[in-house]
Protein backbone atom coordinates (compact mmCIF):
# COMPACT_ATOMS: atom_id res chain seq x y z
CA UNK A 1 0.00 0.00 0.00
CA UNK A 2 0.79 3.78 -0.51
CA UNK A 3 2.37 4.72 -3.59
CA UNK A 4 6.14 5.51 -2.14
CA UNK A 5 5.19 9.50 -2.34
CA UNK A 6 2.35 9.82 0.24
CA UNK A 7 2.34 7.90 3.42
CA UNK A 8 -1.71 7.44 3.52
CA UNK A 9 -3.21 4.62 1.60
CA UNK A 10 -3.59 5.65 -1.77
CA UNK A 11 -7.84 4.98 -2.79
CA UNK A 12 -6.62 2.64 -5.99
CA UNK A 13 -4.79 0.66 -4.34
CA UNK A 14 -2.75 -0.44 -7.09
CA UNK A 15 -1.69 2.67 -7.60
CA UNK A 16 2.30 2.90 -7.69
CA UNK A 17 4.15 5.70 -8.76
CA UNK A 18 7.31 3.84 -10.26
CA UNK A 19 9.73 7.08 -10.62
CA UNK A 20 9.00 10.29 -8.89
CA UNK A 21 8.30 12.44 -12.26
CA UNK A 22 10.44 16.07 -12.47
CA UNK A 23 6.80 17.84 -12.39
CA UNK A 24 6.44 16.90 -8.95
CA UNK A 25 9.47 19.47 -7.32
CA UNK A 26 7.43 22.13 -9.24
CA UNK A 27 3.89 22.51 -8.25
CA UNK A 28 1.80 24.70 -10.81
CA UNK A 29 -1.13 25.21 -7.89
CA UNK A 30 -1.76 24.15 -3.90
CA UNK A 31 -4.89 25.37 -2.83
CA UNK A 32 -3.48 25.99 0.54
CA UNK A 33 -1.51 24.03 3.47
CA UNK A 34 -1.66 19.89 3.22
CA UNK A 35 -4.17 20.95 0.40
CA UNK A 36 -4.52 19.78 -2.70
CA UNK A 37 -1.63 20.31 -5.33
CA UNK A 38 -1.52 20.41 -8.98
CA UNK A 39 1.68 19.69 -11.20
CA UNK A 40 1.81 20.48 -14.90
CA UNK A 41 -0.57 21.98 -17.63
CA UNK A 42 -2.03 20.36 -20.48
CA UNK A 43 -1.18 22.05 -24.28
CA UNK A 44 -3.54 24.22 -25.72
CA UNK A 45 -3.19 24.28 -29.80
CA UNK A 46 -5.49 25.94 -32.23
CA UNK A 47 -8.00 23.68 -34.31
CA UNK A 48 -7.52 21.01 -31.72
CA UNK A 49 -9.69 19.20 -29.31
CA UNK A 50 -7.87 18.50 -26.02
CA UNK A 51 -8.74 15.75 -24.30
CA UNK A 52 -8.47 15.41 -20.46
CA UNK A 53 -9.29 12.08 -19.09
CA UNK A 54 -8.69 11.00 -14.86
CA UNK A 55 -10.38 10.10 -11.78
CA UNK A 56 -12.67 12.24 -9.93
CA UNK A 57 -10.48 14.90 -7.26
CA UNK A 58 -7.70 14.83 -9.51
CA UNK A 59 -7.52 18.58 -10.76
CA UNK A 60 -9.13 18.69 -13.85
CA UNK A 61 -11.83 21.27 -12.89
CA UNK A 62 -8.98 23.08 -11.24
CA UNK A 63 -6.86 23.36 -14.74
CA UNK A 64 -9.54 24.70 -16.47
CA UNK A 65 -10.51 27.21 -14.00
CA UNK A 66 -6.94 28.05 -14.52
CA UNK A 67 -6.51 28.45 -17.95
CA UNK A 68 -9.68 30.19 -18.29
CA UNK A 69 -8.14 33.18 -15.97
CA UNK A 70 -10.98 32.25 -12.95
CA UNK A 71 -7.81 31.01 -10.99
CA UNK A 72 -3.98 32.95 -10.95
CA UNK A 73 -1.50 29.94 -10.66
CA UNK A 74 -0.08 30.55 -7.41
CA UNK A 75 3.46 28.24 -7.81
CA UNK A 76 2.63 26.59 -4.94
CA UNK A 77 3.08 29.68 -2.51
CA UNK A 78 -0.20 29.67 -1.56
CA UNK A 79 0.69 32.12 1.70
CA UNK A 80 2.04 34.88 -0.97
CA UNK A 81 0.64 33.85 -4.16
CA UNK A 82 2.78 36.04 -7.21
CA UNK A 83 1.92 38.34 -9.28
CA UNK A 84 0.90 37.76 -13.23
CA UNK A 85 4.83 38.40 -13.97
CA UNK A 86 6.36 36.08 -11.94
CA UNK A 87 3.84 33.78 -13.38
CA UNK A 88 4.84 34.49 -16.76
CA UNK A 89 8.26 34.00 -15.82
CA UNK A 90 7.73 30.80 -14.81
CA UNK A 91 6.52 28.96 -17.95
CA UNK A 92 9.34 31.01 -20.01
CA UNK A 93 10.43 29.35 -23.08
CA UNK A 94 6.86 27.04 -22.77
CA UNK A 95 3.64 27.85 -24.71
CA UNK A 96 2.33 28.91 -21.75
CA UNK A 97 4.05 31.78 -21.57
CA UNK A 98 2.59 33.83 -24.29
CA UNK A 99 -0.57 32.01 -23.24
CA UNK A 100 -0.82 33.35 -19.51
CA UNK A 101 0.81 37.00 -21.14
CA UNK A 102 -1.89 37.87 -23.38
CA UNK A 103 -5.00 36.24 -20.51
CA UNK A 104 -3.13 38.41 -17.93
CA UNK A 105 -3.52 41.84 -20.57
CA UNK A 106 -7.01 40.43 -21.52
CA UNK A 107 -5.93 39.47 -24.94
CA UNK A 108 -7.64 36.55 -25.33
CA UNK A 109 -11.08 35.83 -24.99
CA UNK A 110 -12.18 32.37 -23.27
CA UNK A 111 -15.59 30.27 -22.84
CA UNK A 112 -16.04 28.10 -20.10
CA UNK A 113 -18.97 25.57 -19.69
CA UNK A 114 -18.70 24.83 -16.01
CA UNK A 115 -18.94 21.36 -14.72
CA UNK A 116 -21.93 22.09 -12.36
CA UNK A 117 -24.80 22.83 -15.12
CA UNK A 118 -27.58 22.44 -12.19
CA UNK A 119 -26.45 25.48 -10.82
CA UNK A 120 -26.97 27.33 -14.00
CA UNK A 121 -30.59 28.37 -12.69
CA UNK A 122 -29.58 30.10 -10.02
CA UNK A 123 -28.18 32.58 -12.24
CA UNK A 124 -29.61 32.72 -15.14
CA UNK A 125 -33.20 33.60 -15.14
CA UNK A 126 -35.96 34.03 -18.27
CA UNK A 127 -36.52 31.83 -21.47
CA UNK A 128 -33.79 29.40 -23.51
CA UNK A 129 -34.43 31.52 -26.56
CA UNK A 130 -33.58 34.86 -24.35
CA UNK A 131 -30.11 33.43 -23.08
CA UNK A 132 -29.73 32.39 -26.49
CA UNK A 133 -30.51 35.08 -29.33
CA UNK A 134 -29.02 37.85 -26.78
CA UNK A 135 -25.39 36.19 -27.43
CA UNK A 136 -26.27 37.04 -31.04
CA UNK A 137 -24.08 34.91 -33.20
CA UNK A 138 -24.76 34.27 -36.93
CA UNK A 139 -24.42 30.58 -35.71
CA UNK A 140 -27.56 30.21 -33.44
CA UNK A 141 -29.72 28.32 -36.01
CA UNK A 142 -27.13 26.03 -36.72
CA UNK A 143 -26.23 25.26 -33.27
CA UNK A 144 -29.50 24.98 -31.92
CA UNK A 145 -30.34 22.38 -35.13
CA UNK A 146 -27.15 20.47 -34.27
CA UNK A 147 -28.18 19.82 -30.47
CA UNK A 148 -31.82 19.61 -31.64
CA UNK A 149 -32.92 22.01 -28.66
CA UNK A 150 -35.78 23.89 -31.19
CA UNK A 151 -38.31 22.53 -29.02
CA UNK A 152 -37.52 24.03 -25.79
CA UNK A 153 -36.39 27.55 -27.08
CA UNK A 154 -39.51 28.92 -25.42
CA UNK A 155 -39.21 26.89 -21.94
CA UNK A 156 -37.92 29.08 -19.06
CA UNK A 157 -34.51 27.66 -18.12
CA UNK A 158 -35.92 27.06 -15.02
CA UNK A 159 -38.03 24.29 -15.96
CA UNK A 160 -35.00 22.47 -17.85
CA UNK A 161 -34.68 18.89 -17.25
CA UNK A 162 -31.07 17.85 -16.50
CA UNK A 163 -30.17 16.79 -20.27
CA UNK A 164 -32.05 19.94 -21.90
CA UNK A 165 -30.01 22.32 -19.16
CA UNK A 166 -26.74 20.58 -20.26
CA UNK A 167 -27.54 20.80 -24.07
CA UNK A 168 -28.55 24.58 -23.57
CA UNK A 169 -25.27 25.32 -21.30
CA UNK A 170 -23.30 23.92 -24.40
CA UNK A 171 -25.01 25.82 -26.66
CA UNK A 172 -24.84 29.03 -24.70
CA UNK A 173 -20.80 28.56 -24.72
CA UNK A 174 -20.28 27.19 -28.26
CA UNK A 175 -22.00 30.51 -29.90
CA UNK A 176 -20.10 32.94 -27.94
CA UNK A 177 -17.33 33.90 -30.24
CA UNK A 178 -13.73 33.32 -28.20
CA UNK A 179 -10.39 32.10 -29.31
CA UNK A 180 -10.39 29.23 -25.99
CA UNK A 181 -13.15 26.60 -25.61
CA UNK A 182 -13.46 25.04 -22.22
CA UNK A 183 -15.66 21.73 -21.75
CA UNK A 184 -15.83 20.57 -18.15
CA UNK A 185 -18.06 17.36 -18.23
CA UNK A 186 -20.34 18.02 -21.21
CA UNK A 187 -22.39 14.92 -21.48
CA UNK A 188 -23.53 14.57 -18.20
CA UNK A 189 -27.42 14.01 -18.21
CA UNK A 190 -27.13 13.39 -21.74
CA UNK A 191 -28.54 10.18 -23.74
CA UNK A 192 -26.29 8.78 -26.46
CA UNK A 193 -27.63 10.88 -29.68
CA UNK A 194 -27.64 13.94 -27.71
CA UNK A 195 -23.86 13.37 -26.80
CA UNK A 196 -23.55 13.02 -30.62
CA UNK A 197 -24.97 16.07 -30.89
CA UNK A 198 -22.66 17.85 -28.46
CA UNK A 199 -19.68 16.53 -29.97
CA UNK A 200 -20.66 17.76 -33.45
CA UNK A 201 -20.97 21.22 -31.81
CA UNK A 202 -17.39 20.85 -29.95
CA UNK A 203 -15.81 19.51 -32.85
CA UNK A 204 -17.07 22.12 -35.18
CA UNK A 205 -15.43 24.80 -32.96
CA UNK A 206 -11.73 23.32 -33.36
CA UNK A 207 -12.65 22.52 -37.58
CA UNK A 208 -13.31 26.51 -37.07
CA UNK A 209 -9.60 26.97 -35.80
CA UNK A 210 -10.49 27.11 -32.09
CA UNK A 211 -8.75 25.93 -29.11
CA UNK A 212 -10.92 23.60 -27.58
CA UNK A 213 -10.37 21.36 -24.20
CA UNK A 214 -12.59 19.22 -22.67
CA UNK A 215 -13.34 17.08 -19.54
CA UNK A 216 -15.13 13.67 -20.15
CA UNK A 217 -15.35 10.34 -18.49
CA UNK A 218 -17.53 8.66 -20.97
CA UNK A 219 -14.61 6.96 -23.44
CA UNK A 220 -16.18 6.53 -26.37
CA UNK A 221 -17.49 9.87 -26.14
CA UNK A 222 -14.17 11.14 -25.25
CA UNK A 223 -12.37 9.70 -28.32
CA UNK A 224 -14.99 10.59 -30.69
CA UNK A 225 -14.36 14.18 -29.86
CA UNK A 226 -10.15 14.38 -28.85
CA UNK A 227 -7.36 15.28 -31.28
CA UNK A 228 -5.18 14.32 -28.59
CA UNK A 229 -5.73 13.58 -24.57
CA UNK A 230 -3.61 14.60 -21.59
CA UNK A 231 -4.05 11.31 -18.78
CA UNK A 232 -4.07 12.84 -15.26
CA UNK A 233 -2.55 10.78 -11.93
CA UNK A 234 -1.71 10.90 -8.71
CA UNK A 235 -3.73 11.01 -5.84
CA UNK A 236 -7.27 11.99 -5.79
CA UNK A 237 -7.50 14.75 -3.12
CA UNK A 238 -4.30 14.66 -2.72
CA UNK A 239 -2.34 15.50 -6.04
CA UNK A 240 -2.46 15.58 -9.59
CA UNK A 241 -0.09 15.22 -12.14
CA UNK A 242 -0.60 15.84 -15.84
CA UNK A 243 1.02 13.60 -18.12
CA UNK A 244 2.64 14.11 -21.87
CA UNK A 245 -0.22 14.81 -24.38
CA UNK A 246 -0.80 11.96 -26.66
CA UNK A 247 -2.60 11.14 -29.93
CA UNK A 248 -6.22 10.01 -29.19
CA UNK A 249 -6.26 6.49 -29.62
CA UNK A 250 -2.72 6.16 -28.25
CA UNK A 251 -3.93 8.29 -25.42
CA UNK A 252 -6.88 6.26 -24.60
CA UNK A 253 -5.16 2.66 -24.96
CA UNK A 254 -2.38 3.76 -22.70
CA UNK A 255 -5.09 4.81 -20.03
CA UNK A 256 -6.49 1.39 -20.62
CA UNK A 257 -3.17 0.12 -20.08
CA UNK A 258 -2.63 1.75 -16.69
CA UNK A 259 0.73 2.53 -17.51
CA UNK A 260 2.74 5.41 -18.74
CA UNK A 261 5.69 4.52 -20.33
CA UNK A 262 7.10 7.81 -21.39
CA UNK A 263 6.55 8.81 -17.41
CA UNK A 264 7.82 5.57 -16.05
CA UNK A 265 4.73 5.70 -14.03
CA UNK A 266 1.87 2.83 -13.61
CA UNK A 267 -1.52 4.03 -11.99
CA UNK A 268 -3.04 0.72 -11.81
CA UNK A 269 -2.25 -2.95 -11.68
CA UNK A 270 -3.93 -4.45 -14.71
CA UNK A 271 -5.50 -3.28 -18.29
CA UNK A 272 -9.09 -2.84 -18.55
CA UNK A 273 -10.62 -5.84 -20.43
CA UNK A 274 -13.05 -5.57 -23.23
CA UNK A 275 -14.86 -8.77 -24.78
CA UNK A 276 -15.13 -8.89 -28.36
CA UNK A 277 -17.78 -10.97 -28.93
CA UNK A 278 -21.60 -10.77 -28.03
CA UNK A 279 -22.01 -12.38 -24.70
CA UNK A 280 -24.32 -15.46 -25.80
CA UNK A 281 -27.83 -14.93 -24.08
CA UNK A 282 -28.90 -17.84 -21.54
CA UNK A 283 -31.64 -19.04 -23.53
CA UNK A 284 -32.27 -21.77 -21.22
CA UNK A 285 -32.12 -20.18 -18.08
CA UNK A 286 -33.81 -20.51 -14.90
CA UNK A 287 -37.07 -17.51 -15.39
CA UNK A 288 -36.30 -14.84 -12.38
CA UNK A 289 -38.75 -12.21 -13.73
CA UNK A 290 -41.35 -12.25 -16.38
CA UNK A 291 -43.67 -9.42 -17.28
CA UNK A 292 -46.95 -9.21 -19.58
CA UNK A 293 -47.41 -6.26 -22.29
CA UNK A 294 -47.68 -3.22 -19.81
CA UNK A 295 -49.13 0.15 -20.50
CA UNK A 296 -48.26 3.31 -18.53
CA UNK A 297 -50.01 6.70 -18.80
CA UNK A 298 -48.69 10.52 -17.47
CA UNK A 299 -50.26 13.48 -18.05
CA UNK A 300 -49.02 13.83 -21.52
CA UNK A 301 -47.07 10.58 -22.15
CA UNK A 302 -47.54 7.11 -22.21
CA UNK A 303 -45.78 3.96 -22.42
CA UNK A 304 -45.94 0.28 -23.79
CA UNK A 305 -43.76 -2.28 -22.43
CA UNK A 306 -43.66 -5.36 -24.45
CA UNK A 307 -43.56 -8.82 -22.53
CA UNK A 308 -40.36 -9.65 -21.25
CA UNK A 309 -38.04 -12.51 -18.90
CA UNK A 310 -35.21 -11.88 -17.01
CA UNK A 311 -33.12 -14.76 -16.53
CA UNK A 312 -31.40 -16.15 -13.02
CA UNK A 313 -27.66 -14.51 -12.52
CA UNK A 314 -27.84 -12.32 -15.73
CA UNK A 315 -27.05 -8.78 -16.53
CA UNK A 316 -30.02 -6.70 -18.82
CA UNK A 317 -29.19 -3.01 -19.95
CA UNK A 318 -31.74 -0.72 -20.92
CA UNK A 319 -31.00 2.12 -22.94
CA UNK A 320 -32.61 5.17 -24.94
CA UNK A 321 -33.39 8.72 -25.31
CA UNK A 322 -34.01 10.60 -22.50
CA UNK A 323 -37.97 11.09 -21.90
CA UNK A 324 -38.91 8.08 -22.77
CA UNK A 325 -40.08 6.20 -20.01
CA UNK A 326 -37.11 3.87 -18.82
CA UNK A 327 -37.13 5.47 -15.43
CA UNK A 328 -40.84 4.84 -15.51
CA UNK A 329 -40.41 0.98 -16.43
CA UNK A 330 -37.85 0.70 -13.33
CA UNK A 331 -40.05 2.43 -11.35
CA UNK A 332 -43.12 -0.49 -12.54
CA UNK A 333 -40.10 -3.20 -11.85
CA UNK A 334 -39.56 -2.33 -8.56
CA UNK A 335 -43.00 -1.76 -7.50
CA UNK A 336 -42.96 1.80 -6.98
CA UNK A 337 -45.37 2.53 -9.48
CA UNK A 338 -48.17 0.16 -10.92
CA UNK A 339 -48.75 -0.21 -14.62
CA UNK A 340 -52.28 0.97 -16.05
CA UNK A 341 -52.38 -2.05 -18.11
CA UNK A 342 -50.40 -5.58 -17.54
CA UNK A 343 -48.46 -6.81 -14.51
CA UNK A 344 -45.21 -8.27 -13.61
CA UNK A 345 -45.51 -11.97 -12.58
CA UNK A 346 -43.28 -13.78 -9.46
CA UNK A 347 -42.83 -12.17 -6.49
CA UNK A 348 -39.35 -11.45 -5.62
CA UNK A 349 -37.36 -9.20 -3.45
CA UNK A 350 -36.10 -5.97 -5.36
CA UNK A 351 -33.26 -3.55 -4.51
CA UNK A 352 -33.41 -0.35 -6.28
CA UNK A 353 -31.34 2.93 -6.60
CA UNK A 354 -33.45 5.39 -8.10
CA UNK A 355 -31.86 7.80 -11.38
CA UNK A 356 -32.23 11.32 -9.02
CA UNK A 357 -30.73 10.82 -5.62
CA UNK A 358 -31.51 13.27 -2.65
CA UNK A 359 -29.22 13.89 0.15
CA UNK A 360 -30.54 16.02 2.71
CA UNK A 361 -29.99 13.06 5.59
CA UNK A 362 -28.33 14.81 8.38
CA UNK A 363 -25.84 12.62 9.41
CA UNK A 364 -22.72 11.37 8.28
CA UNK A 365 -21.80 8.45 5.60
CA UNK A 366 -20.96 6.33 8.22
CA UNK A 367 -24.09 6.67 10.27
CA UNK A 368 -26.23 6.46 6.84
CA UNK A 369 -24.29 2.95 6.17
CA UNK A 370 -24.96 1.92 9.31
CA UNK A 371 -28.94 2.99 9.53
CA UNK A 372 -29.37 1.60 5.76
CA UNK A 373 -26.67 -0.94 4.29
CA UNK A 374 -27.64 -4.29 6.48
CA UNK A 375 -24.69 -6.13 5.68
CA UNK A 376 -22.61 -3.32 6.60
CA UNK A 377 -19.71 -4.36 8.78
CA UNK A 378 -19.41 -7.81 7.50
CA UNK A 379 -16.36 -9.08 5.35
CA UNK A 380 -18.42 -9.36 2.48
CA UNK A 381 -19.31 -5.78 2.89
CA UNK A 382 -15.71 -4.87 2.76
CA UNK A 383 -14.39 -6.43 0.46
CA UNK A 384 -17.24 -6.57 -2.13
CA UNK A 385 -18.63 -2.85 -1.71
CA UNK A 386 -16.56 -1.17 0.82
CA UNK A 387 -13.47 -1.49 -1.62
CA UNK A 388 -14.77 -1.18 -5.13
CA UNK A 389 -16.77 2.34 -4.18
CA UNK A 390 -13.81 3.62 -2.37
CA UNK A 391 -16.41 4.39 0.54
CA UNK A 392 -13.45 4.77 3.60
CA UNK A 393 -12.19 8.13 2.18
CA UNK A 394 -15.92 9.63 2.68
CA UNK A 395 -17.25 7.66 5.82
CA UNK A 396 -16.61 10.32 8.04
CA UNK A 397 -17.85 13.01 5.14
CA UNK A 398 -21.60 14.74 5.88
CA UNK A 399 -23.68 13.08 3.25
CA UNK A 400 -25.78 16.01 2.31
CA UNK A 401 -22.04 17.70 1.80
CA UNK A 402 -21.22 14.85 -0.52
CA UNK A 403 -20.51 15.71 -4.50
CA UNK A 404 -22.75 14.19 -7.32
CA UNK A 405 -19.84 11.31 -7.58
CA UNK A 406 -19.86 10.35 -4.34
CA UNK A 407 -23.16 10.86 -3.64
CA UNK A 408 -24.05 8.25 -6.59
CA UNK A 409 -21.18 5.67 -5.16
CA UNK A 410 -22.69 5.51 -1.47
CA UNK A 411 -26.59 4.77 -3.35
CA UNK A 412 -24.89 2.28 -5.73
CA UNK A 413 -23.20 0.44 -2.57
CA UNK A 414 -26.25 0.94 -0.46
CA UNK A 415 -28.29 -1.17 -3.27
CA UNK A 416 -25.77 -3.25 -3.59
CA UNK A 417 -25.79 -4.41 0.10
CA UNK A 418 -29.53 -5.09 0.20
CA UNK A 419 -29.66 -8.52 -0.01
CA UNK A 420 -31.92 -9.03 -3.13
CA UNK A 421 -32.93 -11.49 -6.39
CA UNK A 422 -33.58 -8.10 -8.72
CA UNK A 423 -31.23 -5.40 -8.83
CA UNK A 424 -32.50 -2.01 -10.52
CA UNK A 425 -29.96 0.41 -10.81
CA UNK A 426 -30.98 3.32 -13.14
CA UNK A 427 -27.98 5.54 -14.69
CA UNK A 428 -25.74 3.94 -11.59
CA UNK A 429 -22.79 5.66 -14.20
CA UNK A 430 -23.54 9.70 -13.56
CA UNK A 431 -20.84 11.61 -12.35
CA UNK A 432 -18.44 8.68 -11.68
CA UNK A 433 -15.07 9.29 -13.67
CA UNK A 434 -13.88 6.61 -15.81
CA UNK A 435 -12.46 4.61 -13.26
CA UNK A 436 -15.20 4.55 -10.79
CA UNK A 437 -17.52 3.10 -14.16
CA UNK A 438 -15.23 0.04 -14.28
CA UNK A 439 -15.00 -0.34 -10.81
CA UNK A 440 -18.40 -0.41 -10.33
CA UNK A 441 -19.56 -2.60 -13.12
CA UNK A 442 -17.22 -5.11 -11.49
CA UNK A 443 -18.69 -4.76 -8.83
CA UNK A 444 -22.15 -5.25 -9.71
CA UNK A 445 -21.28 -8.48 -11.53
CA UNK A 446 -19.58 -9.79 -8.14
CA UNK A 447 -22.45 -9.63 -6.40
CA UNK A 448 -25.20 -10.69 -8.89
CA UNK A 449 -22.77 -13.76 -8.74
CA UNK A 450 -22.44 -14.31 -5.11
CA UNK A 451 -26.55 -13.91 -4.50
CA UNK A 452 -27.25 -15.92 -7.21
CA UNK A 453 -29.56 -12.89 -8.55
CA UNK A 454 -30.26 -10.53 -11.63
CA UNK A 455 -29.72 -6.69 -12.35
CA UNK A 456 -31.57 -4.82 -14.82
CA UNK A 457 -29.32 -1.54 -15.58
CA UNK A 458 -30.43 1.95 -17.51
CA UNK A 459 -27.38 3.71 -18.77
CA UNK A 460 -26.27 6.37 -21.67
CA UNK A 461 -22.28 5.05 -21.35
CA UNK A 462 -21.65 2.34 -24.79
CA UNK A 463 -18.59 1.14 -22.89
CA UNK A 464 -19.91 0.98 -19.33
CA UNK A 465 -23.11 -1.11 -20.96
CA UNK A 466 -20.60 -3.37 -23.41
CA UNK A 467 -18.91 -4.22 -20.38
CA UNK A 468 -21.44 -5.45 -18.03
CA UNK A 469 -24.28 -6.54 -20.39
CA UNK A 470 -25.23 -10.12 -21.23
CA UNK A 471 -28.46 -8.98 -22.95
CA UNK A 472 -30.38 -5.73 -23.39
CA UNK A 473 -33.46 -3.72 -24.25
CA UNK A 474 -34.00 -0.87 -25.84
CA UNK A 475 -36.66 2.21 -25.71
CA UNK A 476 -37.53 4.34 -28.41
CA UNK A 477 -40.49 5.95 -29.64
CA UNK A 478 -41.15 10.36 -29.35
CA UNK A 479 -39.51 11.44 -26.43
CA UNK A 480 -41.95 13.05 -23.66
CA UNK A 481 -44.70 11.47 -25.63
CA UNK A 482 -44.92 8.13 -25.94
CA UNK A 483 -42.11 5.46 -25.65
CA UNK A 484 -42.11 1.67 -26.67
CA UNK A 485 -39.92 -0.76 -24.40
CA UNK A 486 -38.77 -3.78 -26.67
CA UNK A 487 -38.18 -7.11 -25.19
CA UNK A 488 -34.65 -8.18 -23.55
CA UNK A 489 -32.98 -9.55 -26.34
CA UNK A 490 -29.00 -10.33 -27.05
CA UNK A 491 -26.57 -7.78 -26.93
CA UNK A 492 -26.01 -7.65 -30.97
CA UNK A 493 -29.51 -7.27 -31.49
CA UNK A 494 -30.10 -4.56 -29.35
CA UNK A 495 -27.46 -2.54 -30.17
CA UNK A 496 -28.27 -2.47 -33.79
CA UNK A 497 -31.85 -1.54 -33.17
CA UNK A 498 -30.86 1.27 -30.90
CA UNK A 499 -27.68 2.26 -32.87
CA UNK A 500 -29.34 2.22 -36.29
CA UNK A 501 -32.16 4.69 -34.69
CA UNK A 502 -29.37 6.92 -33.53
CA UNK A 503 -27.36 6.68 -36.87
CA UNK A 504 -23.82 5.94 -35.50
CA UNK A 505 -21.53 2.98 -36.07
CA UNK A 506 -18.48 1.58 -33.86
CA UNK A 507 -15.36 -0.55 -34.59
CA UNK A 508 -13.18 -2.21 -32.08
CA UNK A 509 -10.00 -0.87 -31.56
CA UNK A 510 -6.90 -3.41 -32.94
CA UNK A 511 -5.26 -2.94 -29.63
CA UNK A 512 -7.56 -2.79 -26.79
CA UNK A 513 -10.69 -3.93 -28.49
CA UNK A 514 -12.32 -0.97 -27.06
CA UNK A 515 -15.23 0.19 -28.94
CA UNK A 516 -14.62 2.87 -31.06
CA UNK A 517 -17.31 5.19 -32.83
CA UNK A 518 -16.80 5.22 -36.71
CA UNK A 519 -16.45 8.55 -38.40
CA UNK A 520 -19.98 9.21 -39.82
CA UNK A 521 -19.60 8.14 -43.82
CA UNK A 522 -16.14 6.59 -43.63
CA UNK A 523 -15.85 2.89 -45.62
CA UNK A 524 -16.08 1.08 -41.82
CA UNK A 525 -19.28 3.14 -41.29
CA UNK A 526 -21.08 2.76 -44.77
CA UNK A 527 -20.18 -0.58 -45.17
CA UNK A 528 -21.37 -1.66 -41.40
CA UNK A 529 -24.51 0.00 -42.11
CA UNK A 530 -24.76 -1.53 -45.53
CA UNK A 531 -24.35 -5.42 -43.85
CA UNK A 532 -26.51 -4.44 -40.74
CA UNK A 533 -23.90 -4.71 -38.30
CA UNK A 534 -23.42 -1.27 -35.80
CA UNK A 535 -21.71 -2.52 -33.40
CA UNK A 536 -20.32 -6.18 -33.54
CA UNK A 537 -17.75 -7.11 -37.12
CA UNK A 538 -18.30 -10.38 -37.82
P1 LIG B 1 -11.60 17.07 -10.70
O1 LIG B 1 -12.22 18.10 -11.62
O2 LIG B 1 -10.49 16.29 -11.35
O3 LIG B 1 -12.62 16.16 -10.08
P2 LIG B 1 -10.95 19.38 -9.04
O4 LIG B 1 -9.99 20.17 -9.85
O5 LIG B 1 -12.35 19.87 -8.95
O6 LIG B 1 -10.90 17.85 -9.50
O7 LIG B 1 -10.41 19.28 -7.55
C1 LIG B 1 -9.14 18.71 -7.23
C2 LIG B 1 -8.96 18.73 -5.73
O8 LIG B 1 -8.85 20.08 -5.29
C3 LIG B 1 -10.13 18.14 -4.96
O9 LIG B 1 -9.61 17.42 -3.88
C4 LIG B 1 -10.89 19.35 -4.46
O10 LIG B 1 -11.55 19.06 -3.24
C5 LIG B 1 -9.79 20.37 -4.27
N1 LIG B 1 -10.29 21.73 -4.46
C6 LIG B 1 -10.96 22.20 -5.52
N2 LIG B 1 -11.25 23.50 -5.39
C7 LIG B 1 -10.75 23.88 -4.18
C8 LIG B 1 -10.71 25.11 -3.46
N3 LIG B 1 -11.25 26.22 -3.95
N4 LIG B 1 -10.10 25.09 -2.26
C9 LIG B 1 -9.55 23.97 -1.78
N5 LIG B 1 -9.53 22.79 -2.40
C10 LIG B 1 -10.12 22.73 -3.60
P1 LIG C 1 -36.50 8.51 -19.02
O1 LIG C 1 -36.09 7.84 -17.76
O2 LIG C 1 -36.42 7.63 -20.23
O3 LIG C 1 -35.77 9.82 -19.25
P2 LIG C 1 -39.04 8.98 -17.66
O4 LIG C 1 -39.67 7.65 -17.41
O5 LIG C 1 -38.40 9.64 -16.51
O6 LIG C 1 -38.07 8.89 -18.91
O7 LIG C 1 -40.16 9.96 -18.21
C1 LIG C 1 -40.86 9.73 -19.41
C2 LIG C 1 -41.85 10.87 -19.63
O8 LIG C 1 -42.87 10.79 -18.66
C3 LIG C 1 -41.24 12.25 -19.51
O9 LIG C 1 -41.82 13.09 -20.48
C4 LIG C 1 -41.65 12.67 -18.12
O10 LIG C 1 -41.75 14.07 -18.05
C5 LIG C 1 -42.99 12.00 -17.95
N1 LIG C 1 -43.28 11.67 -16.56
C6 LIG C 1 -42.60 10.84 -15.77
N2 LIG C 1 -43.15 10.74 -14.55
C7 LIG C 1 -44.24 11.55 -14.57
C8 LIG C 1 -45.24 11.90 -13.62
N3 LIG C 1 -45.24 11.38 -12.38
N4 LIG C 1 -46.19 12.78 -14.01
C9 LIG C 1 -46.21 13.31 -15.24
N5 LIG C 1 -45.29 13.02 -16.19
C10 LIG C 1 -44.33 12.16 -15.86
MG1 LIG D 1 -14.21 18.38 -12.12
MG1 LIG E 1 -34.65 8.31 -16.43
Amino acid sequence: SGCGICTKRCPFKAISVINLPEALEDPVHRYGQNMFELFGLPTVTEGDVIGLIGPNGIGKSTIIRILSGELRPNLGNFQDPPGWDEVINHFRGSQLQNYFQNLSEGKVTVVHKPQMVDKIPKYVKGKVEDLLLSIDSKRTDEVVETLEIGEIMGREISNLSGGELQSVAIAAAALREADFYYFDEPTSWLDVRQRLNAIRVIRSLAEAGKSVMVIEHDMAALDAMSDYVHILYGKPGGYGVVSNRRGVRVGINTYIRGFLREENVRFRDHEIEFKVKPPRAEEEGEVLVEYSKMIKSHAAFSLNVEEGTVYLNEVVTAFGPNGIGKTTFARILAGVEKPDEGNVKRKIKISYKPQYLSSDYAGTVEEFLYANAPSYGSNLFKSEIMRPFNLEEILDKAVNELSGGELQRLAVAVALSRDAELYVLDEPTAFLDVEQRLLAAKAIRRIIESRNASAMIIDHDIIFIDYISDRAMVFSGKPGVEGRAGSPTELREAMNTFLSETGITFRRDKETKRPRVNKPGSFLDRQQKEMGEYYYLK
